[in-house]
């Protein structure tokens, strides 16, 4: 029975360079995979995959309203496609996170999604909402705060690199940056050392 997978992360946890390592190891036995990424990422460039290390790989584009399944299936009639690899699964809907278990269930074919599990408010994304709750199998990508504790929040920052607090889930050619924190530096808006203080304990 073909899966579908969600490796989910805080930001910066090298997500896409799991992603692209993989998709290699695919190609590297002789199959074929099917990558694809949103529409709304830009990073990139219009369809492709790119690593903070320097991998890239081309991609298909997904928005909204694509139809996984219909895209696979089509994709399927002109060259041979062994797994599917979703970048940026956060963005997908919930009607297609079920394409893609339609993907694995019914032509077989086994689906890695990769995503941010939290937006910068610690607010679930809407395709990670789903894969948490119908994907096969889960892993975390692991990250650590600055205070080397495990990374699980995402915070934005503004221009200044002040943390935001209010604004759209995502924001499309911002000047905003994200951070992972751990939930403790998170809850407390800590984005580095803070001078020591005479009532502060260590721990
Ligand atoms: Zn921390």
């Amino acid at each position: 029975m073909a899966k579908l997978y969600f490796s989910y992360s805080s930001m910066n946890a090298g997500k896409s360079t799991i992603l692209l390592q993989a998709a290699y190891n695919y190609r590297e036995r002789g199959m074929e995979p099917l990558l694809l990424t949103a529409a709304v990422d830009e990073r990139a460039g219009k369809g492709r995959i790119a690593s903070r290390i320097g991998l890239a790989s081309q991609a298909d584009l997904f928005d909204e309203d694509t139809d996984l399944l219909a895209h696979v299936t089509a994709a399927r009639a002109e060259a041979a496609v062994d797994c599917v690899f979703i970048d940026e699964a956060q963005f997908l809907q919930e009607a297609q996170v079920w394409q893609l278990a339609a993907v694995a269930d019914e032509l077989g074919i086994p689906v890695m999604c990769y995503g941010l599990r939290t937006d910068f408010q610690g607010k679930l994304f809407p395709g990670s909402r789903a894969l948490l709750a119908i994907a096969d199998t889960l892993r975390e990508v692991k990250t650590i705060c600055w205070c080397g504790r495990k990374a699980t929040m995402v915070a934005r920052l503004d221009g200044d690199g002040r943390i935001v607090e209010e604004g759209d889930q995502v924001v499309i050619g911002g000047e905003d940056r994200y951070v992972s924190l751990c939930r403790r530096h998170w809850s407390k808006r800590q984005l580095g050392e803070a001078p020591a203080r005479d009532d502060e304990t260590t721990d």
